[in-house]
């Protein structure tokens, strides 16, 4: 079922259009109350002047579709729809190659915030640095450790050498001693000559 709308405070029939971007506002031309807020597509705005004979004055009909509501203007003086035509945010009119980018554009960009949450991307952010920080301060603990495996392998090292020098020593020690042997040997010898003649 399809009624002409009437302004509720006066009762006229005659509206004016409000347009902006993707919507528009009828208002009563004898007491300019604000009848209806009317969504259009994406992108799209409206003329708010016939495009066929230039008047500002509409009637509206409004049918019922489902829990919905569909209005349409139609011009007083001639019965035209006004013109709907593409038109970027700021109401510039642009071609339907225009529109269907800025569609894309801002799907992407919706897409994009839907899967990207400014503070869940903040969190990922601060969760990041913090693991950072704790990858800094692995590095200077294995530096320190490093540090300190180098300074342990030159004790090593110098105990090597001293550990040398003793073994050195002990040779030397083991050469007197078999000479010292040797020698007691030769001695005991001519000992027990000696006593052979007396
Ligand atoms: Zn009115
Ligand atoms: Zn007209």
């Amino acid at each position: 079922m399809q009624i002409t709308k009437a302004c509720p405070e006066c009762g006229n029939v005659e509206f004016n259009i409000n347009s902006s971007f993707e919507n528009y506002e009828l208002i009563c031309n004898n007491c300019q109350n604000q009848i209806s807020k009317i969504s259009l597509e994406r992108y799209v705005q409206l003329e708010a002047n016939c495009y066929n004979c230039g008047s500002k004055s509409f009637k509206v009909k409004v049918k019922k579709l489902g829990d919905r509501e569909l209005w349409t203007a139609v011009c007083t003086s001639c019965g035209n729809t006004p013109r709907k035509y593409c038109s970027d945010e700021d109401g510039n009119e642009i071609t339907y190659d225009e529109r269907e980018k800025l569609i894309l554009k801002n799907d992407e960009e919706m897409y994009f915030q839907v899967n990207n949450p400014v503070d869940e991307n903040y969190d990922v952010e601060e969760v990041i640095s913090n693991l950072e920080d704790e990858i800094d301060e692995r590095e200077e603990e294995i530096r320190l450790l490093k540090v300190e495996i180098n300074s342990k392998e030159d004790e090593i090292r110098v105990l090597k050498n001293e550990l040398d020098d003793r073994d050195d020593e002990i040779q030397d020690l083991n050469k007197r001693l078999v000479r010292y042997i040797n020698n007691m040997s030769e001695l005991q010898e001519e000992i027990d000559n000696l006593r052979k003649d007396y």
